[in-house]
């Protein structure tokens, strides 16, 4: 799909021309179509002129949604309307670095053994970047990071802090699985040769993205953006900085699934606050006392 303004009757046609199509396949099957995620971030990566559409028609802009759940007409998302706000030419650039993200074969192994390359997903105005470490087997199918259960766990966090999914953008710092020996099932954690050979990309996403704050979730993940080894002791709730951007590390949230204490949930919170302070949003007083009282 051609985001040139040229090319707007041509996209105009092809819209009339899926319309129909998809309301029959809304009768015959009683369910609204779904889109996946690749043809979702395609349509976010268009110019807003190509979005503004006739009121009457049936197709407005949709937030992203997880590649099951049905596609449902929404307001704009914070993309667009911070591209309306006045797109400074990141979203072009953006799409042109995510041409070169999807082809790349710097790791043949992992080209090898990988379902696609995971790009990252959401915002790219976002303020606040979450970066993991490598997708699963679940993000490498679905070509979206963080969608197993501790991806559930990351949105009740993000849900927590008052932002949803969309308005943030979330990446890791290896964008191919990380490959398992022959016969073994599951996920290993990648190899800091693997993550020192991908993180130029995650770089080039964050200079194109500029968060005002980086959380990464895990320790892999902080050794892979700062390229040593560190311990959570040392660096979990403490302001690191990667590349004039503060960086706040917390625990990844599988580590949370795997410990379900109050106490260790609560540290993640603290962290999570801090990140809230230091991007001035509003914190309530529910918000600060999260998993201290009891059913919280
Ligand atoms: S892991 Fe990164 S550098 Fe390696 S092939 Fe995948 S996208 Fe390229």
């Amino acid at each position: 799909m051609s985001a040139m303004s040229s090319d707007r009757p041509v996209f105009d046609q092809a819209l009339d021309a899926v319309l129909p199509i998809l309301h029959d396949m809304k009768k015959s099957l009683r369910a609204t179509p779904v889109a996946n995620r690749a043809a979702l971030d395609q349509l976010f990566s268009l110019p807003d002129s190509f979005l503004k559409k006739d009121p009457a028609s049936p197709l407005v802009p949709v937030a992203p949604v997880a590649a099951t759940a049905p596609v449902v007409a929404t307001a704009p998302s914070p993309a667009s309307k911070a591209a309306a706000a006045g797109d400074d030419g990141r979203l072009a650039k953006l799409a042109e670095l995510k041409t070169k993200i999807i082809a790349c074969t710097r790791c043949p192994h992992l080209v090898k053994s990988r379902t696609q390359v995971v790009y990252g997903v959401g915002n790219p105005f976002s303020e606040l970047l979450f970066v993991g470490e490598a997708p699963g087997e679940e993000e490498d199918l679905r070509g979206e990071p963080f969608v197993g259960k501790a991806g559930q766990l990351l949105t009740k966090i993000i849900g927590a802090m008052d932002y949803t999914r969309e308005e943030i953008f979330i990446a890791n710092v290896l964008k191919c699985r990380p490959d398992m020996p022959a016969g073994e099932a599951g996920n290993r954690k990648p190899k800091p040769s693997e993550m020192a050979t991908c993180l130029p990309w995650l770089r080039e996403q964050i200079d194109l993205i500029r968060p005002k704050v980086i959380v990464a979730l895990g320790l892999t993940a902080v050794e892979g953006l700062l390229g040593e080894p560190r311990t959570m002791r040392e660096v979990r709730g403490k302001w690191l900085d990667y590349h004039g951007v503060p960086l706040m590390p917390t625990y990844h949230p599988a580590y949370l699934l795997r410990n379900q204490t109050m106490a260790e949930k609560r540290k993640v919170w603290e962290d999570m606050l801090l990140v809230l302070e230091k991007l001035g949003r509003p914190i309530s007083s529910k918000q600060r006392g999260y998993f201290l009282e009891k059913g919280a």
